[in-house]
């Protein structure tokens, strides 16, 4: 079976770029356009990654991350910030927050899915399935 992949961003030419390359390598993908639909998203299917936006409106990544840690079913999902090189300090914050690791916006094509292989086998890899 697939792995399953939720995605929460706020930019719909972002969203449509992830979608369209994790889709092609495979992977489902299930998309939130803010944090509160993300987090009852990530509730209801238990994802195998979540790939998350850090500047969204209302309810930011890195609360986003926070509210999940906080979850007992998704203590473990590898979250991955998707964080803009601007934002100095962005990264330090993500990971205080929560989040597994980090990967740079603009989204790179060629590197991407590689990126996201790398968390995906990570967490596959500490499993308890055989
Ligand atoms: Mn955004």
């Amino acid at each position: 079976m697939s792995q399953r992949i939720l995605l929460i961003e706020d930019n719909e030419q972002n969203r449509y770029l992830a979608t369209f390359l994790l889709e092609r390598a495979g992977y489902q993908v299930v998309s939130a356009e803010d944090g509160a639909k993300g987090i009852a998203l990530a509730k209801q299917l238990l994802p195998d990654l979540i790939l998350l936006d850090i500047q969204l409106p209302t309810m930011d990544g890195h609360t986003v991350a926070r509210v999940l840690r906080e979850d007992v079913t998704l203590r473990h999902t590898p979250v991955v910030a998707v964080t803009s090189y601007a934002m100095a300090g962005d990264r330090e914050r993500c990971l205080a927050a929560g989040c597994t690791g980090y990967i740079e916006k603009p989204i790179n094509p060629a590197t991407f899915i590689q990126e996201i292989g790398a968390y995906v086998a990570a967490d596959a890899s500490d499993g308890v399935e055989p």
